[in-house]
């Protein structure tokens, strides 16, 4: 399986031990030759703005919402996660593709950044270390949406069939289990 890794900026690079751990290759996925080689793709963590720029840029959006659509695995982590959304409080949605509303730096500034202990009991994690990092918050979720773990009483880790995201960063631990998660979709 070749995962793809959105690489036009931000914590990409993170996530290649993991899937090399869990005995896979991995793409790093900056136009439309990148995206037709992958199987799924892991959007990650930095700054929504500047990403989805370059998705527009490139003509990366609505053929990454067709791959979506068509049932490729995603995962959006922290400005992934605006990335798929719905909808924004305060900024545009990009690709629409998860149920959810979403406010960007809903938690202040980088120094109120922290690692809380959230259940995770659906993994087996009843206390992971979530990093948040300038994290956005879920203010909705729509019908299709399954909340697998909440902090400070919003989701935070929500699955929608093939399209999953997490507000905090897996890739920054040692523990690979919410790639073992995706990668098992
Ligand atoms: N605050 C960033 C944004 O709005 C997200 C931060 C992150 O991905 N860690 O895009």
């Amino acid at each position: 399986m070749v995962v793809g890794l959105l690489g036009l900026q931000g914590a990409f690079l993170d996530h290649r031990h993991h899937v090399a751990r869990l005995g896979h290759s991995h793409r790093v996925v900056r136009d439309l030759e990148d995206l037709a080689a992958v199987d799924r793709l892991i959007i990650p963590g930095g700054e929504s703005t500047v990403m989805a720029m370059y998705l527009k840029a490139y003509g990366l959006v609505e053929p990454l919402k067709e791959r979506i659509a068509a049932g490729m695995p995603v995962w959006g982590i922290c400005a992934g996660a605006i990335l798929l959304a719905e909808s924004v409080d305060n900024g545009p949605g990009i690709l629409k593709s998860l149920g959810v509303t979403v406010r960007r730096n809903a938690y202040g500034r980088q120094d109120a950044s922290d690692v809380h202990a959230v259940d995770v009991s659906v993994l087996d994690r009843p206390a992971f270390p979530a990093l948040f990092i300038r994290a956005p918050r879920i203010t909705a979720c729509g019908p299709g949406v399954s909340v697998l773990a909440t902090h400070d009483q919003a989701p935070v880790f929500v699955r929608q069939g093939t399209v999953m995201a997490t507000t905090f960063h897996p890739e920054l631990t040692d523990d690979a289990v919410f790639h073992d998660y995706f990668l098992g979709f």
